[in-house]
């Protein structure tokens, strides 16, 4: 990506404060651009104007909303380039690992833009007195939704949140990290090309403190996506609002192997699964349950596996590990690897920072002999970097995999699918992927994704994540067939039939 094209996206952000905000291209070092940044008053102006852009957006109702978003699905693939050099410019991954964001998103929007409707259309329910009442169910926009997103994986992360808000007829004020503006700002022009109004969907950036919290005070419900401890943070914000919110957090994601699988297969599989953005990715796979009986197998095909990754900067299919995105991501992974090292963690791959490729590089790790003393032995690393465990037997792997304050994704491998669902049906997790690591559940853009304990609170995805951004509405009429009681002597001549109805409608198993 070119600094001209970050120049010219950079201006449909809603950004008028003289601060900047110096973004660095993690594949170089340098500069990429100087990123304006919002003020609160931006946050004000841009929800006011996707509130005003929001009522005529709602009223024209759910086939007009499909086609545009039908459309913008179509406008991604086709400027897939911009995408992908976006994506990678900003966030150091490969051009595989981008691509898979650019084929998330659009599954995200085709399918809220076709499942919107048979979703949110609403209809009639069961009435508490059969004739003598009739009820239907219907469902209003939140408003303006405020979506806060990380850097990690700038364009799918928000498109699973925003596509459904604006399927669901709301308008949307965006708080996008600086290392994921350009990337979030190449999507929506597809989305204003495609018919979406401009005011529809603000972007602001800058400090999460302000700016971030602005976009909680101002909104009618709002979507987080990133760290347990600013989720934290936000969720309490929310509530002091009385307003709804789901809160995608971190993880520390278990792979269960067990000792029924092919272990060349299960080493390339799980390489895949941990290092995918370079451990950069909330649902990739830190730690590593492996069965005794397949051990000495597995773990020297993994080693190996690891070891044979291509490590690059190239804007083409050639590479499979990038790089890490920021200074910070580098420290805080070569904390986790040097502090696990001088407490006695073996490494069997990798372990080291290569600023030979590019500043922020660091080699896929794996580590054995990993302690609870060790920071990387709870703790997100959030990085290249993996626990292997050898258990022995298949209840000790649940246990360990169980074993944990995060419950966002698991995974298991297995040479028996059935095998492999039975031991997924016991894992505390939000999604669980059967001989895969995360792909399998987090493209099934039908089934909702999030997390459980300290991983988060709602779901997105799936007839659940397009449901968070609307309001019920029950509205049920007296029919006039029957007058309910309304006086004492009125109530004991209708109690007996009463008494009778509750009893003949358990009797036919009526809901
Ligand atoms: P982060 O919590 O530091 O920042 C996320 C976003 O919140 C950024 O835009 C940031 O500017 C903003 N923010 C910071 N403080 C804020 C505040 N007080 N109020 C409102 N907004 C604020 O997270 P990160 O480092 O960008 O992302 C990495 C973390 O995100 C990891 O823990 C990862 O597991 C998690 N994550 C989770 C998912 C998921 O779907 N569950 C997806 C991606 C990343």
């Amino acid at each position: 990506m070119q600094r001209a094209d970050a120049g010219e996206l950079v201006r449909d952000l809603t950004a008028t404060s003289a601060d900047t905000a110096r973004v660095i291209a993690p594949f170089t070092g340098d500069v990429l651009h100087e990123l304006p940044l919002s003020s609160a008053q931006d946050v004000a102006d841009a929800t006011a104007a996707a509130r005003v852009a929001q009522r005529s957006w709602w009223a024209a109702g759910f086939a007009h909303r499909r086609a545009v978003l039908l459309k913008a699905h179509d406008l991604m693939l086709e400027r897939r380039e911009l995408l992908l050099d976006a994506v990678q410019t900003e966030t150091g991954k490969t051009r595989g690992q981008a691509f898979e964001e650019v084929f998330n998103s659009a599954g995200a929007t085709r399918y809220n833009a076709l499942a919107a409707r048979r979703v949110l259309s609403g209809g009639a329910r069961r009435a508490g007195i059969p004739l003598v009442l009739r009820t239907r169910v219907g469902y209003t926009p939140k408003g303006v939704v405020g979506v806060i997103t990380p850097w990690n994986y700038p364009l799918s992360l928000a498109i699973m949140d925003i596509a459904p808000a604006l399927a669901a007829g709301n308008g949307v004020v965006q708080k996008a990290d600086n290392q994921g503006a350009l990337s979030i700002l190449a999507a929506r022009r597809a989305f204003i090309d495609a018919g979406v109004p401009a005011a529809l969907w603000g972007v602001v950036a800058g400090d999460g403190d302000t700016i971030g919290n602005a976009v909680v005070d101002a909104g009618d419900y709002v979507c987080f996506t990133g760290s347990t401890a600013t989720g934290r943070k936000v969720a309490q914000r929310a509530a002091g609002r009385l307003i709804g919110a789901s809160m995608e957090l971190g993880g520390k994601n278990p792979m269960i192997v067990l000792d029924d699988v092919d272990p060349v297969k299960a080493a390339a599989d799980a390489a895949y699964a941990c290092f995918s953005a370079a451990g950069q990715l909330c649902v990739s796979m830190e730690r590593i349950y492996v069965l005794r009986g397949v051990a000495d197998r597995f773990i020297p095909a993994f080693a190996e596996r690891v070891k044979s990754l291509k490590l690059g900067s190239a804007f083409d299919y050639t590479t499979d590990v990038g790089s890490l995105a920021t200074a910070a991501q580098l420290a805080r992974v070569t904390a986790h690897i040097d502090d696990a090292v001088g407490k006695g963690a073996t490494v069997l791959a990798g372990g080291r920072a290569r600023p030979d490729l590019g500043p922020y590089f660091v080699e896929p790790t794996v580590l054995t002999d990993v302690t609870s003393q060790m920071q990387c032995f709870a703790g997100e690393t959030f990085g290249p970097l993996v626990a292997v465990t050898v258990v022995d037997s298949e209840d000790a792997a649940i246990d360990a995999a169980n074993a944990s304050d995060f419950g966002l994704n698991a995974s298991v491998l297995s040479g028996s699918l059935s095998r492999g669902r039975r031991v997924a049906a016991r894992l505390h997790a939000g999604s669980v992927n059967v001989n895969e690591g995360y792909r399998a559940t987090f493209s099934s853009v039908d089934a909702p994704m999030g997390g459980v304990k300290q991983s988060g609170v709602g779901r997105r995805n799936g007839p659940e994540g397009l449901l968070r951004f609307v309001e019920s509405r029950t509205i049920a009429e007296a029919t006039g067939l029957l007058q309910l009681p309304r006086t004492g002597a009125e109530f004991a001549k209708l109690v007996p039939a009463m008494l009778l109805l509750l009893r003949i409608l358990k009797a036919v198993r009526r809901r």
